[in-house]
């Protein structure tokens, strides 16, 4: 790991950062994955909504992904990576281990965490009875009591999306604060429930959610709690870089062109890194795609500089390429298609 100078380093090993790495593998460059190994869904004993691999396990894809990475020669370490610095030629990182790799580029595929509400029992059933997502499980909890325990007024859209599964819905409002009158009335017209007493703790059977308790000491049955939990971002290594960032609906967020480039030169941002809603399929197909732009960045470094050798060599004189400017003239060649 210390002593070779990689193509691409990715940072984190989930379903993005290895969707690139099979791509650039496969295109034939040394790829380096530092993966602290803790992917988002991790929580979740099956995943839903990815073709030919619904209700498979998270990290039975993952280990998946591991095994077709590492059989076409990119190296996979389970590291968590501390530090990231631009190095002439490209960068280096450093990991909680100590260890320190280089790269020509850098492909940041870390993530996001998600901070829920601070309820009692929520975290527990994180990722089984509590979910957050409507096309992840809203299919498994048709025609059964779903919950939807909202953090703000844009989270009651959470409660219309869920009503093609189940005519039995109630909100919990008391996370969102005042509910506007027009949204309560259209929620409730579309025969949707409101409780605005405080949730204090969740109620399960051991295994199953089984309910909500309230403040007032009652308890709202309910088979299934879909949260509103906030992303955060895990995006340290691209703040040290001074990625920029824009505003989203989730907050401030890493800024990407459309194939994953960050505002920093060589280095990328793919899946939830660069789109904290993407789900399993979006977060896949957003590696692969930076993952041929870059490739394709790389080969038109090996052309120009083949250019430049090809126009020295009529005009008698050594070109940049031979100085050694091969990478600069791949930097330009990005900035030019921003
Ligand atoms: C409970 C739950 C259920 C879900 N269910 C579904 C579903 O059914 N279908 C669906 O399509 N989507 C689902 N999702 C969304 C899914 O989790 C994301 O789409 C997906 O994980 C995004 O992939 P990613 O590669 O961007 O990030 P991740 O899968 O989170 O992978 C990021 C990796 O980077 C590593 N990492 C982070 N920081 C560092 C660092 N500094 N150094 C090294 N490694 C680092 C992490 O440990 C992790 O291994 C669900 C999400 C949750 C929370």
């Amino acid at each position: 790991m210390q002593n070779e100078h990689w193509d691409v380093i990715i940072i984190g090993g989930g379903v993005a950062g290895l969707s690139a790495a099979l791509i650039l593998a496969r295109a034939r460059r040394s790829v380096l994955v530092l993966d602290a190994h803790e992917p988002r869904n991790r929580f979740a004993p099956h995943m839903h909504g990815v073709l030919s691999r619904d209700g498979y396990s998270p990290l039975d894809l993952v280990a998946d992904g591991y095994r077709e990475v590492r059989a076409v020669d990119g190296v996979i370490e389970n590291a968590r990576v501390l530090r990231t610095r631009r190095i002439d030629g490209g960068f280096e990182v450093e990991t909680d281990t100590g260890a320190r790799a280089t790269a020509r580029r850098l492909i940041v595929a870390t993530g996001t965490r998600d901070r829920l509400p601070d309820i009692p029992g929520l975290a527990d059933a994180w990722g089984r009875g509590v979910v957050a997502c409507p096309y992840c499980d809203g299919y498994e909890a048709a025609g059964r009591a779903i919950g939807v325990l909202a953090g703000s007024v844009a989270g009651l859209h959470k409660a219309h999306m869920l009503r093609s599964y189940s005519a039995n819905i109630t909100v919990f409002t008391a996370l969102a604060g005042p509910i506007p009158e027009t949204d309560r009335l259209v929620l409730e017209e579309r025969g949707v429930r409101f409780e605005h007493c405080a949730v204090t703790h969740v109620v399960t059977d051991g295994d199953s959610v089984t309910g909500l308790g309230l403040a007032d000491g009652t308890t709202t049955p309910i088979d299934v709690v879909f949260a509103e939990p906030a992303p955060v971002a895990l995006d340290e290594p691209l703040r040290q870089l001074g990625a920029e960032r824009t505003e989203t609906p989730f907050g401030s967020w890493t800024a990407v062109d459309a194939f994953g480039r960050t505002s920093v030169e060589g280095v990328w941002a793919v899946g939830n890194s660069s789109s904290p809603a993407a789900l399993v399929p979006i977060a896949a197909g957003s590696g692969a795609t930076a993952a041929l732009a870059l490739n394709g960045e790389f080969v038109a470094v090996d052309v120009a500089a083949a250019t430049a050798r090809v126009d020295a060599a009529r005009a008698g004189g050594s070109s940049d390429a031979d100085r050694g400017l091969g990478d600069a003239t791949a930097f330009s060649l990005s900035a030019e298609r921003r």
